[in-house]
């Protein structure tokens, strides 16, 4: 039986990486039943907005969606349909595994780290305003016991589930005392009742150091939502860089399976950049929806595509402008050969 998916194609390079996706994904011989649905800066002008209901309606009856990046205006304008999906969906967890993969230069062998970044509240709850239209602005950052609650425990959940040895709860606790020093003493609590996983706690600039230079030391990093936002991006440069990294969002009954990185817009339509960190998110879709023979068989050709590093793109040659760097759609016509 095919699986009803909801397909998210995005805006800038999304949908050039979600349709090399989808051709990976259906070269398992896994059948899908897609339920493409149209949101970002591309549809505003047809929907009047972003994020038309029906993404959201797709996503709850379908269950899980695969989605590739959309696009936020900086400074100004639409909220990010990103977060909007998230926040709506209550996908409150956010997963990015970062793991080393033969053939990509890195500074540091076998890094293999979870980022769990908690996706609903934080600086992200969005709640900030003028004080002074052009002199002072202020942002409330929202911590509850709740949202810390569920978060770590996702993270010692997953660490059980997937034989990990470490939690790590990352935070400012030093200097955030309300918030993160609510978020430090539920992530203590719930620590205890995971006996068998080791627990630990870091500050998130001193973390930032740790990573760069011992991040074998480190298993999986659990997050309030910035922190984890731009931990994730440091994660997926210690393995290759945003072209590498996958990542899930996580409900109690819905999954939302989208790269970290964003729809790259200078480089829409070219097909030039990275399908790997789509294409391993899908993978982490078929281990959810429990196809667990077809998700092995997708990493382990993604693995031997990039081992090679011969059908690759310019983001996993040695050097930016290397002539012999593929396109999109013949990294993923290699991937599907690889299968
Ligand atoms: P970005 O992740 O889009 O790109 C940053 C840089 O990383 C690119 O210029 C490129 O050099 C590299 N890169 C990213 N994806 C790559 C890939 N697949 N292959 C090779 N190289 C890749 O980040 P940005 O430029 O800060 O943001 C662009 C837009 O994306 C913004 O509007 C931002 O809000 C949005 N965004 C969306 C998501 C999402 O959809 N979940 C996540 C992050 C950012």
């Amino acid at each position: 039986m095919a699986y009803r998916i909801t397909l998210i194609p995005g805006d800038g390079t999304g949908p050039e990486l979600i349709a090399a996706t989808r051709r990976v994904l259906e070269a398992t011989g896994v059948t899908f039943d897609w339920d493409v649905r149209e949101a970002g800066a591309d549809v505003m002008d047809k929907y009047g907005t972003p994020l038309p209901d029906t993404v959201l309606d797709s996503i709850r009856a379908n269950k899980v969606a695969l989605k590739g990046p959309i696009t936020t205006p900086v400074g100004t304008g639409f909220r990010s349909v990103n977060v909007a999906i998230r926040k709506a969906l209550d996908l409150y967890a956010n997963v990015r595994p970062a793991r080393t993969m033969q053939g990509i230069p890195v500074c540091h062998d076998n890094v293999d780290v979870v980022v769990v970044r908690e996706n609903t509240e934080g600086l992200y709850a969005g709640i900030e305003h003028d004080v002074i239209p052009n002199e002072a602005a202020e942002s409330i950052r929202i911590i509850t016991r709740r949202g810390s609650e569920r978060i770590v425990r996702f993270a010692f959940q997953y660490a059980r589930a997937n034989g990990r040895r470490l939690v790590t709860a990352v935070h400012k606790a030093n200097i955030l005392k309300a918030t993160d020093g609510l978020y430090l003493r539920v992530a203590r609590e719930v620590a205890e009742q995971y006996p068998d996983i080791e627990f630990n706690d870091r500050i998130v600039d001193n973390m930032c150091m740790q990573l760069v230079q011992r991040p074998r030391e480190y298993d999986v990093l659990v997050l309030p939502n910035l922190f984890g936002d731009i931990v994730s991006d440091l994660a997926s440069g210690l393995v290759g860089g945003l072209g590498v990294a996958p990542g899930a969002n996580f409900g109690e009954e819905l999954a939302v399976f989208e790269p970290v990185h964003g729809s790259a817009p200078k480089y829409t339509g070219m097909n030039k950049v990275n399908p790997t960190a789509n294409i391993l998110s899908g993978a982490l879709m078929l281990r959810h929806l429990g196809e667990l023979e077809a998700a092995k068989r997708v990493e382990n050709a993604v693995a031997a595509v990039v081992a090679e590093g011969k059908n690759v793109t310019y983001d996993l040659k040695p050097t930016r402008d290397d002539p012999t760097a593929v396109g999109t759609s013949q990294m993923a016509d290699a991937i599907i050969a690889a299968i």
